[in-house]
């Protein structure tokens, strides 16, 4: 266990001592309109690592006018599908180029360990990548509408689109909203989350540099319930899309609907991660502890309801603590880390609460890896035994390296408690069983569901949840349907009378 932390590398201490703007309209350096700042801490440290504007509805109302104005005037949208493509691909090298910088921004901001975040600007590039190829593939239809009749329909950008995104992977959530929005001709306003706004301004500068027109990208910052709401209901923004928790998104949702807007909302999941007496042990183990580690289980997918066939549960179990054991904790810049703080001290005594509640509902300590005192929000991973699906550790998202492992005697049991949750966002299934793993992949109610592997997402398939984990699907291509209006057109093709 080390918490010695790192010192951050000199361009990101430039970067944080320089003075954080909201990006309006190309303008980088845009302070709240009220003169109000919030303190961006460390995780790792609790050290104020810069100040950012503290927006409010006015402020909105200026990054919406500017997105709303760049479109208008087709500064975006009317550029040909190719140049919009080449410079999106352009915007994805300069995020290579700074990888090393941005992953490191996701470290200081997030807590996840320097080993961890260099996946997170190898997936944006590869989103803008993936969406930059639509833009030469985004068009309608000729439509059998009858003789004397031409119809034909057209794909018309949506407008303004608003990404609002969680703290736990700032950066991927940016490109996320901005590749199919763009790909499709529209304009964004991004609301990063308050608690991680560093990598998401970088990525901002970097559309701007890439060639971006002003105001097609814009970067609005403030406290979610104040600037959310404000974005959410403004009458020229045309889309929401939206990753967070659940009663946010139930408050988005309700909003949108009275303006009758579209919304796309990724929430949170209580994922079921189903070991077979067949499988391999010991890969299905590792996976666990790495998703444990991974963001500090700080990911909406994450396994967190382990359930494992009763003959190979203590196999399991002892061979996950084993790997636990050696779970290096400490401050993300730290080269040598596995797991980091989580995000904030909230967040730390939410998780926290979590075990000591289970602990009083009857669960076992399989493993409860000790954090050091701090500084820092650290939390142990911890291992849950004889713990019941009902207990609010399996109901609720701990959002923290907290996992309950559940026995079960037969296939049908797996499926019935794997889907007895609100949540359906993704499902692990661990089987050498062709036909097995197949016919419960199929019967999991859950958005994604990966069999001998977890966690792989690639831009091309949908992704998204059932139940109370999400509405509507991001990537692949029917998400780009939300970014886009069909309008039909009709052509009388008679002669003249
Ligand atoms: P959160 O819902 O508290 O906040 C998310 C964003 O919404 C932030 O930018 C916040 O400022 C903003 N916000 C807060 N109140 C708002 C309001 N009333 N209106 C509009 N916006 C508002 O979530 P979080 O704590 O930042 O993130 C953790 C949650 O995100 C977890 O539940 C996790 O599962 C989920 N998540 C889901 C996915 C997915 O793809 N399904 C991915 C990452 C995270």
């Amino acid at each position: 266990m080390t918490t010695t932390p790192t010192r951050p590398s000199k361009a990101v201490s430039e970067f944080l001592a320089t003075s954080h703007g909201m990006m309006i309209d190309g303008d980088l350096d845009v302070p709240a309109r009220s003169g109000r700042v919030m303190e961006i801490v460390d995780p790792a440290t609790e050290e104020i690592i810069a100040t950012v504007p503290d927006g409010d509805a006015g402020d909105v109302d200026q990054a919406v006018a500017a997105a709303r104005n760049a479109w208008e005037t087709r500064r975006w949208t009317s550029l040909a599908p190719a140049r919009r493509a080449e410079l999106m691909w352009r915007l994805a090298d300069l995020i290579e180029r700074d990888a090393t910088l941005l992953a490191e921004l996701d470290t200081v901001d997030v807590g996840t360990p320097i080993g961890q975040t260099p996946v997170n600007p190898a997936a944006a590039a590869r989103t803008l990548r993936y969406y930059a190829g639509w833009c030469t593939k985004i068009f309608g239809t000729v439509n059998p509408v009858g003789e004397g009749l031409l119809g034909y329909t057209e794909r018309d950008s949506v407008g303004v689109v608003a990404g609002i995104g969680a703290w736990n992977s700032p950066l991927v959530i940016a490109a996320s909203k901005s590749g199919p929005a763009l790909a499709a001709g529209n304009t964004v306003v991004l609301k990063p989350a308050e608690q991680a706004p560093l990598s998401t301004l970088w990525f901002g500068r970097l559309a701007l540099e890439a060639g971006i027109p002003p105001g097609v990208i814009n970067v609005v910052l403030g406290v979610g319930s104040v600037v959310g709401p404000a974005l959410v209901e403004h009458p020229s923004v045309a889309l929401v899309t939206f990753t967070g928790s659940v009663p946010v998104g139930q408050d988005i949702h309700r909003r949108a609907n009275a303006g009758l807007k579209d919304v796309v909302l990724e929430l949170g999941g209580k994922s079921p991660n189903i070991i077979f007496r067949d499988a391999d042990i010991a890969k299905a183990a590792a996976s666990t502890v790495k998703q444990m580690r991974s963001n500090a289980a700080q990911v909406c997918y994450t396994g967190s309801r382990v359930l494992v066939h009763s003959s190979v549960a203590a196999e399991f179990v002892a061979e996950t603590s084993r790997l636990l054991a050696r779970t290096r904790i400490g401050a993300g810049l730290s080269p040598s880390t596995d797991l980091g703080p989580v995000v904030s001290r909230r967040q730390q005594e939410r998780v926290r609460g979590y075990v000591e509640g289970a602990l009083r509902e009857g669960a076992e300590l399989a493993y409860g890896g000790r954090a050091p005192d701090g500084p820092g929000y650290f939390v142990g991973p911890t291992l849950l035994t004889s713990v019941t699906n009902e207990m609010t550790v399996m109901r609720e998202e701990v959002f923290g390296p907290v996992i309950g492992v559940l026995e079960f005697d037969d296939e049908a049991e797996a499926v019935s408690v794997a889907n007895a949750t609100p949540y359906g966002l993704a499902a692990g299934v661990w089987t050498r069983d062709v036909a097995r793993a197949h016919r419960v992949a199929r019967a999991i109610r859950a958005g994604t569901v990966w069999i001998n592997t977890y966690g792989i997402l690639d831009r091309s398939a949908p992704s998204g949840g059932y139940g109370v984990s999400g509405l509507g699907r991001e990537h692949g291509e029917a998400w780009l349907n939300h970014f886009t209006e069909h309008k039909s057109v009709y052509v009388d093709l008679t002669e003249e009378h």
